[in-house]
């Protein structure tokens, strides 16, 4: 099959407005090295092959819409019984739900409120008080929502406050510890000099004070040479000269009064904003009518209705009213960026995508920017023309989707047309959108096991070989099919190759040896890819052999690269997209491409060569990632390592191509096969969209920069993804290249073509309308903290590859201070400066900041293996923003005082040790691992209740799940376990731990409120830094 023709090219092939002027792709600066330049090898051209979509020149028909269909995803593709969708009614409203967006107006606010509400928030965070800030600002209360005003529009934004924190003469800014991003600064203030870097003046008082509005950076600013880590990563604060952190102790002593502990009551809780955003808009609908509207969090459960903006499960933005200048933008420092998420799953009670065929002609596309027909298209002239939402270009209207226009505007099939009324569907894609013009085959998926001695030996081999008979009868397929179109294949390895013939017809199945393994070659192709059902039992044959015929095996050494190489030649021949499932347990040493050595070196750990731990030892890597994507292989990789495997190798594969990676460190089949079953079990079921390839795209004055995900980029716009399935999220980041209009907002347009499972080509479309402010507050008051964390960890964990880690640092807490200086100076009312005042949006920001401060992949601790540091900057990587939330803020639940007889899930309660009781049995999940904590005085009864021993001592800690004792609060905690992991995408491991036994050290790293075990500030310690800086940049 020749990859040569295909490009995705013909929905991307041409320019848009203001990309074609971008200057060099500024992606190359952070390191990413699949990001920086043209590849090498072979790829997919990127230039504009294949023809137009045939947008312009349509064949002229009746405006019949009937011959255009659209239906659900699932049974109704083609048929499409519904003649209408739930849309909004067109009914009791003068306005449509959502106007055209130029004629928007800003988001309406609830009636203030109430001076009870303020007094309760008071309350709640003790010393903070709540004051209004600015001139006209009503006085209202963070988390209030308005009151519903009609069944399909509820919950506005609210009216923000700022947390002010006053510490008087009760602050104490306790020196931050030496151990954290922080505290390596105060002590070393010119640390990041010393790594060779150019220096860049003083380590104190090189912060001016923060520009007027409007005014450009001063002086003060130099850009900082040699530190490639700029706006494009982190917006703002890298231009400007970080010095070391500025201010050691001696210096906190300054205007801060000598030591006195800060009442952690005192300081914003995450626990009550999660509450208070749960208490005012769970259980609810929330209409995506709105631009610019802030989301319910993503800790809160509503139901979300779709009229006209894509729903918050598929995109969150840091902020979600854009400043209308890039030097607004560059002193607030706020980054712009959206965490688009495009296959993700919806609840049983929110509609699936529609799906919009228009048969032969394609989607309708803008003439000149190639956006698709969207809610932000403005019809004129009759209905004749449009006008695009994107670049302004007027086009004529198809004739076979002309439609006459009501009396204010609005096409009369405008609610019949998912494209016209909704923020996300889909559309059937032509030929035009295929490889070399020809429908896809549907994918396959390849299992390829380790079978050297290790793994035969814990039994591994036998417990895959065992489940995979169950997996297959599950392989996914489409709602409307009775079996699925995936074509499965078998290959096991050591340091050979081994194919497997599954053909239906055969008595036994066949092996074939390939032995040389450094240019790998596919044996067999008749056979080797098959559908399941009907070579059902050659295969179940197959998976008895297999574990016999290694089980006397004393190979020791593995091959990687020519297994990936292997399972891609063979998707390659078969000319489908598809995934490969490899199992694999060791460093692949064995003499072959991509053999690595054993680099776990502890002596680079806090050099400058650090980052070099975290690049591919080979770049046979990088060849191979570039070759899969090209090919539409998605390589999914479950590692079961005892030692060192160099994750940072291995994994790149995985990261380039849309995959999985899955790590069980010293894997015992009685601990850790649940946790690995479930994983494969939920991967294999997965969406997914195959041979993906992603385009974003705004409306003028801004546009997409950055793109952090488990993606692969060849040029600097098309993001693409081997495979991309219902968990991976992309994060893009925005900048502006004009000015930005106030009345029609900031547009986003977020297209995916991919191929389904049953190998249909489809468009994906998420379309988001954002506000734009010339004011500073309406940022401020827009933002979503956890969209800004999920932004700063992907964006700091793509700096490491590049920068040292203490740079890294340092620019994630100068920026933290601006943007709260920038709020402080400008947003705030005035008060003295020992206030620490933090916009209401944003006010737990810092104690998110200063967990991922606390991440092992930032903190340069030789204690911690490298390749879990790898692990967990590679998962972040592709995490939406529920996940980054629960990552670094973790959910610490109180078992002993939940009630039984309730069906909700008990409150949180702060990750901090001094929230625990001797007396209390607490659960912890952080997305990727789960602890029982058991207080050493918990009461035997509870005791009793879920482990079924007498006491505390009796209980077996070498366990992974907890028995099932029928009791209420086994039945409940049970329960509750589960209602936590089937939100996640990882199976999470439980430990159960005791107090005051050594496991519990295991725990204690999770409690991200305190002082980190490896070092890290406690959130007291780190609010108070932060604050210094502040000060420091406002005098
Ligand atoms: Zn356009």
């Amino acid at each position: 099959m020749s990859q040569q023709g295909y490009v995705a090219t013909p929905p991307y092939s041409q320019p848009q407005p203001g990309i074609g002027a971008l200057s060099p792709p500024l992606r190359g600066h952070y390191g990413d090295p699949s990001h920086s330049a043209p590849p090498s090898g072979i790829m997919k051209p990127a230039g504009p092959l294949g023809p137009m979509p045939p947008v312009g020149a349509l064949p002229p028909g009746p405006p019949n819409s009937g011959a255009h269909q659209f239906g659900q995803n699932g049974p109704n593709i083609s048929g499409f019984p519904q003649q209408r969708f739930p849309g909004p009614p067109p009914v009791n409203n003068a306005t449509p739900p959502y106007p055209p967006s130029s004629h928007l107006p800003p988001a309406s606010y609830p009636n203030p409120v109430s001076s009870s509400a303020t007094t309760q928030l008071g309350h709640q965070l003790g010393a903070m008080q709540i004051h209004n800030y600015g001139p006209g600002m009503a006085s209202g209360s963070p988390g209030i929502p308005s009151p519903p005003s009609g069944a399909s529009f509820q919950g506005p934004p609210q009216m923000p406050q700022p947390a002010i924190l006053q510490p008087g003469p009760r602050m104490l800014p306790p020196p931050p510890s030496t151990h954290n991003g922080l505290g390596t600064g105060p002590t070393l203030p010119p640390a990041s000099r010393q790594d060779g870097l150019p220096g860049s003046g003083p380590p104190t008082a090189n912060f001016p004070s923060l520009p007027l509005p409007g005014q450009p950076p001063g002086p003060g600013y130099p850009p900082q040479q040699g530190a490639n880590y700029g706006p494009p990563q982190m917006p703002g604060a890298p231009l400007t000269s970080p010095p070391g952190f500025p201010g050691g102790p001696a210096q906190m002593a300054g205007p801060m009064q000598p030591p006195k502990k800060l009442d952690p009551d005192s300081i914003p809780s995450p626990i009550q904003v999660i509450e208070n955003d749960r208490s005012t808009r769970s259980g609810q609908v929330y209409a995506t009518n709105i631009r610019g509207q802030v989301p319910p969090l993503v800790t809160t459960d509503c139901m979300i209705q779709d009229q006209g903006n894509a729903s918050p499960r598929y995109i969150r933005c840091t902020t979600y009213c854009f400043p209308t200048t890039s030097d607004m933008a560059k002193q607030s420092q706020l980054p712009l960026a959206a965490i688009i998420k495009p296959f993700a799953t919806v609840p049983p009670n929110e509609v699936p995508l529609y799906l919009v065929n228009h048969g032969e002609s394609g989607p309708v596309r803008c003439n000149r920017c190639k956006a698709y027909m969207c809610p932000f298209m403005q019809f004129i002239e009759g209905g004749r023309k449009y006008q695009c939402g994107f670049c302004n270009c007027v086009n004529d209207v198809p004739p076979f989707y002309f439609q006459h226009l009501d009396h204010v505007g609005r096409r009369l099939d405008h609610y019949e047309r998912p494209e016209l009324s909704l923020g996300s569907y889909e559309y059937v894609a032509t030929l035009d959108y295929c490889r070399n013009n020809k429908a896809p085959s549907p994918p396959a998926y390849i299992f390829m096991i380790d079978v050297s001695y290790s793994n035969v030996k814990n039994g591994l081999v036998r417990l895959i070989c065992e489940e995979l008979k169950t997996i297959l009868e599950n392989l996914p397929k489409e709602e409307q099919e009775e079996t699925s179109a995936i074509r499965v294949g078998f290959v096991t390895y050591n340091k050979v190759l081994h194919f497997f013939n599954v053909k239906s017809n055969l008595a036994q199945p066949q092996m074939m040896v390939v032995t040389d393994v450094s240019e790998v070659f596919v044996p067999l192709l008749d056979g080797f890819l098959v559908n399941y059902q009907e070579a059902k039992a050659v295969i179940h044959n197959l998976l008895d052999q297999i574990p016999e015929i290694f089980a006397d095996s004393n190979e020791n050494e593995t091959v990687f690269a020519p297994v990936v190489q292997a399972g891609m030649e063979a998707l390659k021949a078969a000319e489908c997209p598809g995934k490969l499932y490899i199992f694999h347990s060791s460093l692949p040493t064995a003499e072959a491409p991509g053999k690595l050595k054993n680099r776990d070196d502890r002596k680079l750990i806090n050099t400058d060569k650090e980052k070099t731990l975290f690049q591919p030892q080979s770049n046979v890597y990088e060849t191979l990632a570039k070759d899969c994507v090209a090919s539409g292989c998605c390589v999914n990789l479950f590692l079961f390592p005892s030692q060192y495997v160099d994750v940072a190798s291995v994994g790149l594969v995985t990261l380039q191509t849309g995959g999985t990676l899955y790590k069980y460190n010293s894997f015992q089949k009685h601990l850790d096969s649940m946790t690995f079953l479930n994983d494969l079990r939920n991967d294999v079921q997965k969406i997914t969209g195959f041979d993906a390839i992603m385009r974003v795209r705004t409306s003028t004055g801004f546009r997409a920069t950055q793109f952090f995900g488990a993606i692969y980029m060849n040029n600097t716009t098309d993001v693409e993804m081997a495979a991309m399935d219902c968990d991976k999220a992309v994060t893009v980041e925005f900048k502006h290249d004009d000015k930005l209009n106030e009345d029609t907002g900031a547009l986003i347009q977020c297209a995916v073509l991919y191929t389904t499972i049953s190998g249909q080509r489809r468009l994906r479309l998420h379309n988001i309308g954002l506000n734009c402010s010339s004011q500073l507050a309406d940022l401020y008051k827009s933002c979503e903290t956890d969209a800004l964390i999920n932004f700063f960890a992907k964006s700091a964990f793509m700096a490491v590859l590049t920068q040292p880690l203490k740079m890294v640092r340092d620019i994630l807490v100068h920026q933290t201070a601006h943007m709260l200086a920038c709020y402080r100076k400008n947003c705030a009312s005035p008060s003295a400066i020992s206030q620490l005042i933090l916009p209401d949006a944003m006010k737990v920001f810092p104690v998110y900041m200063n967990s991922l401060l606390k991440n092992c992949v930032l903190l340069s601790k030789p204690e911690i293996s490298m390749d879990e540091r790898a692990y967990q900057r590679q998962l972040v990587l592709s995490m939406d923003v529920a996940d980054t939330q629960l990552f670094f803020y973790p959910q610490l639940i109180p078992i002993h005082t939940m009630d039984v007889n309730s069906e909700s899930l008990p409150a949180a309660i702060r990750c901090s040790e001094e929230r625990l009781s001797e007396g209390g049995v607490f659960l912890l999940a952080n997305g990727l691992r789960m602890f029982l904590w058991l207080g050493g005085s918990a009461p035997p009864e509870l005791i009793q209740g879920i482990f079924n021993v007498p006491s505390f001592a009796h209980i077996n800690t070498d366990v992974t799940s907890l028995p099932e004792v029928g009791s209420p609060y086994s039945q409940k905690l049970r329960l509750t376990i589960n209602n936590i992991q089937q939100k996640k995408p990882y199976s999470m491991k439980l430990m159960i731990v005791k107090q005051r036994e050594q496991p519990e050290v295991h725990f204690r790293q999770f409690l991200v409120e305190d002082k980190g075990l490896c070092g890290g500030a406690s959130y007291v310690d780190f609010l108070c830094c932060v604050h210094k800086e502040i000060c420091q940049l406002l005098s």
